[in-house]
């Protein structure tokens, strides 16, 4: 009614349902209709008509289902939190909680320094207790004293990397991605423990009397880290600055498992059975899309294959247009023994359970789902590297406009449909 324009008041009248203008599984439309707006026809001529008689769907078009889930209009009415880059580092499962608590609050100028307590109106003298030589803020405290500079310099000769820091925050944005999960653990757990003993040497200095080298402050915070990497299950890189750091913090190595290496070999059908195998491609998602697929009999022989240009879409689009061009290709032709195969589990997934299909498919997956009524069907999944010739197809339809039927193998999918005819295996190494 929108696209049509008709007028907002006029609504309420126009009682009639879509079923109403299908008959015999095609647009019945009144021609006085189509006079009147002549958009209808181009409206309607996109649209799949199911084969079974639907009652008529009100469809949330903006979701994956077609609902309108509280969880859509919670998401829509509620802006969302502030994300900090640093956030999921400081908070990590193998760092105790609380040492995470003082980093937080103090990125966040939490801790109740001289500086922090004077901006809430609590005025007193200020004097940092680690050098006794300045004013304390959270600054000087963490980064510029001369106390905490002994700490970070440690540090940097420990880490082989330059951890002098304008700001708390860069630490943690630096220290992230390139070294291997127990590395990047043990690097994260000494900055929260060099600032977490930086505080607590501060809090004895000035509530218990007691000074606390700065050296034997590095010794508690060696004790802290290897205390968590030695129960971390984080794996480590076999390399020797990997080594070199852990016998720095006293950390065990903990090696990855060996590679599993799996054999995927490409199985042909049984005598009067037809298989198809069939893959999407998408340049992002969404993105520029395309499907292919290809048939072969019990003989391993080509019997033909498609490349189709999408356009924009899903990924999952991609996959389940492959698949139900596939069925219905395999229909036209009468083949009534019909395999399907494809590397996307959620492909084969979806004859099961038709909700992972996006609402704008669901017509014409019905359709797909009635005539596979009348033919002997298997689905089946088949890892990336058994599935390389309609792979190739997929992506041969990236550069190709529309539909492309092809009789004879394409150029460069000789190579593996050889390898497949010849029964020669893939490896996957996981
Ligand atoms: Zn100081």
């Amino acid at each position: 009614m929108i696209s049509l324009n008709i007028p907002q008041h006029l609504h309420t009248f126009l009682k009639a349902k879509v079923k109403h203008f299908i008959d015999n599984h095609a647009w019945n439309i009144p021609a006085c209709l189509l006079l009147a707006y002549p958009d209808l026809h181009s409206l309607t001529a996109n649209i799949t008509i199911p084969l079974r008689d639907n009652v008529d769907r009100l469809c949330w078009k903006h979701s994956h289902h077609g609902d309108l889930t509280m969880k859509d209009s919670y998401s829509f009415h509620c802006t969302t939190g502030q994300q900090f880059n640093w956030s999921k580092i400081v908070w990590n499962i193998d760092i105790p909680p609380s040492k995470s608590m003082v980093v937080w609050r103090s990125l966040q100028n939490k801790l109740p320094t001289d500086e922090c307590l004077a901006l809430r109106g609590c005025h007193m003298p200020s004097m940092c207790s680690l050098c006794e030589s300045d004013l304390e803020s959270n600054q000087h405290l963490f980064l510029t004293c001369r106390y905490s500079q002994n700490i970070w310099n440690w540090l940097s000769s420990c880490l082989n990397f330059n951890c002098q820091f304008n700001d708390l925050k860069e630490a943690f944005v630096l220290c992230n991605s390139f070294w291997s999960p127990l590395c990047n653990l043990i690097v994260v757990d000494a900055i929260v423990n060099c600032v977490n003993f930086i505080w607590f040497a501060r809090n004895q200095s000035r509530f218990n009397d007691k000074k606390i080298h700065w050296r034997s402050l590095i010794n508690h915070i060696i004790a802290a880290v290897s205390l968590s990497g030695n129960n971390s299950c984080l794996k480590a890189k076999s390399n020797i600055s990997v080594f070199v750091l852990l016998r720095k913090f006293k950390v065990k190595m903990n090696y990855g498992n060996a590679p599993k290496i799996k054999e995927v070999l490409w199985q042909p059908p049984i005598l009067n059975w037809i298989k198809c195998n069939c893959d999407g491609a998408s340049m992002g998602n969404p993105g520029s899309s395309a499907c292919g697929g290809l048939f072969r009999d019990a003989n391993s022989s080509f019997l033909g294959a498609f490349s189709y240009n999408i356009g924009i879409s899903t990924s999952l689009n991609a996959e389940l247009i492959g698949a139900m061009i596939a069925i219905e290709t395999a229909t036209s032709k009468g083949w009534s023994n019909f395999w399907l195969e494809s590397d996307s589990m959620l492909v084969v997934l979806a004859f099961s359970s038709a909700k992972i299909v996006p609402w704008a498919l669901r017509n014409r997956w019905d359709n797909c789902i009635t005539l596979l009524s009348n033919m002997n069907f298997y689905v089946s999944h088949i890892y990336r590297e058994g599935n390389h010739c309609a792979d190739k197809l997929a992506n041969l339809g990236l550069s190709l406009q529309g539909f492309k039927w092809w009789n004879h193998i394409p150029q460069g999918l000789q190579g593996d449909f050889v390898r497949n005819r010849l029964g020669m295996p893939y490896y996957r190494f996981s």
